[in-house]
C-alpha cells in the first residue's frame, strides 16, 4: 500500500481509498477546475498566486469552492506535511461534484475538494541540459469566446490532441497557436522567446494560461536588467528567435532549441535562458 495521503473534502485517505463518484460532473463532463503547485524544501512556492487563480477559475464557471482561500490553504499546508515530501508537486481538483447524468450544473450537490501530494516529474535531466524540440501542433489552444484560457479548467482535451501530436512528431512539447495563428503557449507550459537582448512572451489577449512561473521569470528578468516585453508574436518570431524557453511549475525554465525542423539561434540553450533558469532556480528555493 502507498503511505500518500489524499485530501478530499476535508478528509484524508489512502490513494487506493481515494475515490470520486462515477457520477461526477468532473468525470463527466470535465466540469471543475484545477492548480498544480510545487514545494520547495517545504515551503509552497506563491501559493497566494495559485489559489487566486484556482478561485477565479471557479468563479469564471460559476463554482462555489465551498471553503474560503485561508482554509484551502491550510488544507494544502496540512496536506504537504502528512505526506512528508520537502519538495513536491500538488494537484488541486475542484469538481463540480457527483449528480445526474444531465449536463446542468444545479443537478449536482457536492463540490470534490481534492488535494494529491506527489513526487515531481520532470523533463529528464540532459533536456536540461541541452534544449528541447517542438512542433507547432495543428490544433489551436481554446478560443477564447468559447472557453477562457485563463480558466484552469478540467477541460485540456484540446491541449492533449496538441500533445498527441507532438508525441507523434517525437517530440515532448508542442507549441500552440491562437485562433488568430498567433503564438500562445505549450501544452501546459508559456513560451517566451528572446531577439536581440530583448526578452517577450505572448501577452494575455493571445489565447494564454498566465503562469505564475511565467510572472516571477518576467519580475526577475526585470530585476536582473533585462528588457522585457508582453507581445504579440507569430511562428515567424520563434524561427528566428535568438533564444526560446517555456516555462510552468513542474518544468521551472526549460529551453527550446528546436521547433519544426529549425534550429533556434544555434541550437543550443541562449545565454539569457541559461541566466533565467539559473535566477529562478535561485528565487524559488531561496
Ligand atoms: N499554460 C498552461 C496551459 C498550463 O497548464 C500551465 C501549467 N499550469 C502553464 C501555462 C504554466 O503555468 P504555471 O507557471 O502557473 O505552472
Amino acid at each position: 500500500m502507498s503511505s500518500q495521503q489524499i485530501y478530499i473534502n476535508g478528509k484524508f485517505y489512502s490513494k487506493e481509498e481515494a475515490v470520486v463518484s462515477v457520477f461526477d460532473h468532473g468525470l463527466l463532463y470535465g466540469d471543475g477546475v484545477f492548480e498544480g503547485l510545487r514545494v520547495y524544501e517545504g515551503k509552497v512556492f506563491r501559493m497566494e498566486q495559485h489559489l487566486k487563480r484556482l478561485y477565479d477559475s471557479a468563479k469564471a464557471i460559476l463554482l462555489d469552492i465551498p471553503m474560503p482561500i485561508e482554509a484551502m490553504a491550510e488544507a494544502v499546508e496540512e496536506s504537504v506535511e502528512k505526506n512528508g515530501l520537502a519538495n513536491c508537486y500538488i494537484r488541486l481538483v475542484i469538481t463540480r461534484g457527483a449528480g445526474t447524468l444531465g449536463l446542468g450544473p444545479e443537478r449536482t450537490s457536492n463540490p470534490q475538494v481534492i488535494i494529491i501530494v506527489d513526487k515531481i516529474s520532470l523533463y529528464p535531466e540532459e533536456f536540461y541540459q541541452n534544449g528541447l524540440e517542438i512542433v507547432t501542433a495543428s490544433t489551436i489552444r481554446n478560443h477564447p469566446g468559447a472557453l477562457s484560457p485563463r480558466i484552469k479548467s478540467l477541460n485540456y482535451l484540446n491541449n492533449i490532441m496538441a500533445k498527441c501530436e507532438a508525441s507523434k512528431a517525437g517530440c515532448l512539447e508542442a507549441l500552440m497557436l491562437n485562433h488568430k495563428g498567433e503564438v500562445s503557449e505549450c501544452t501546459a507550459d508559456n513560451i517566451f522567446i528572446v531577439k536581440n537582448g530583448q526578452l517577450m512572451t505572448p501577452p494575455t489577449d493571445a489565447g494564454i494560461l498566465e503562469g505564475v512561473t511565467r510572472e516571477a521569470v518576467l519580475e526577475i528578468a526585470v530585476k536582473a536588467g533585462i528588457p522585457t516585453a508582453e507581445k504579440t508574436l507569430t511562428r515567424h518570431d520563434v524561427y528566428v528567435a535568438d533564444e526560446c524557453f517555456m516555462t510552468g511549475t513542474a518544468a521551472e525554465v526549460i529551453a527550446v532549441v528546436r521547433i519544426d525542423s529549425r534550429p533556434i539561434g544555434d541550437g543550443r540553450p541562449g545565454p539569457i535562458t541559461v541566466k533565467l533558469q539559473e535566477l529562478f532556480h535561485k528565487l524559488a528555493r531561496s
